[in-house]
């Protein structure tokens, strides 16, 4: 049985093999209630502006288990726009699996919403060109709807062109959930969904069918129940699959089968190293 954690920041304040050796730990911890302990453990490394693709590459050449996308999250897009950097140093790893993390980000704006689009466009182009699909990082402002509008108004034509989507640790409503189903979009689920007081998140998933679904930790944030509060790793996932899957009927080990299925199908690791 494997599990796949769709989308992880790396720790950097430990080295690459203490960073799995804690990974491992944690899955110990999560998978409990697993009739068995998953053996394998694959999981996609989100970079966040240059340097951090850099280092998520690099992870990915170190670990056999990881991969990794390269992207400019919003909070760095005006970094980005004063000191553009070449992307396309990361295009032909075998291990790329996907443009981002990118997106739009209302909630702390520190890049202008009008500067976040443009660099989102920016990226989006390069998911088209390169055939990976683009990872989303989309948030409002006290519950506003501003952000998912101008994010369908931007992904509509990438869409499509022929461009594939997931929206990571989806917090929107169901409604605007259903307009991105439409466009063809996967959704990422995180933590976030074991947490109490999170009926709005459980809600919106609920109108999402199955096969669209990744599950990802967001780590090192937003650590599932009971662990919430402590630092995140992908070995959490596990909680992730178990919560997701027991709404849906499923045993761990299913929820696990099938979520790491769909990433198989969304993702294609290993395609290119072959
Ligand atoms: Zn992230």
């Amino acid at each position: 049985m494997k599990l796949f954690d769709t989308h992880f920041h790396l720790d950097k304040d430990c080295s690459f093999e203490e960073y799995l050796q804690k990974c491992a730990a944690d899955l110990q911890l999560a998978a409990k209630d697993f009739k068995s302990i998953p053996e394998e453990l694959l999981m996609l490394c989100a970079g966040s502006d240059y340097e951090d693709s850099l280092r998520a590459m690099a992870f990915a050449d170190f670990a056999p288990e990881v991969y990794f996308s390269c992207g400019v999250h919003p909070h760095e897009a005006e970094k980005h726009l004063n000191d553009r950097k070449d992307f396309t140093v990361f295009t032909r790893h075998p291990k790329l699996l996907a443009i981002g993390e990118i997106g739009l980000d209302y909630f702390y704006e520190y890049s202008s919403p009008e500067v976040q689009k443009k660099v989102l466009a920016e990226f989006l182009e390069l998911a088209l060109q390169t055939g990976l699909p683009a990872m989303l990082h989309l948030r409002d402002k006290n519950h506003c709807r501003q952000v998912y509008d101008d994010a369908l108004e931007i992904v509509t034509p990438f869409a499509r062109s022929g461009g594939r989507f997931v929206i990571h640790c989806y917090a929107g409503s169901a409604a605007d959930a259903v307009k991105f189903l439409d466009l063809g979009g996967w959704f990422g689920v995180g933590g976030m969904y074991t947490f109490n007081a999170a009926h709005n998140i459980r809600e919106a998933i609920s109108v999402i069918p199955t096969d669209r679904l990744l599950i990802e930790t967001d780590s090192p944030y937003l650590a599932p129940v009971p662990y919430r509060g402590r630092n995140n790793t992908p070995g959490m996932v596990a909680l992730v699959a178990q919560a997701l899957g027991s709404a849906r009927q499923m045993l761990p080990e299913k929820a696990a089968e099938v979520f790491t299925g769909n990433a198989m199908k969304f993702y294609h690791p290993g395609d290119k190293e072959r």
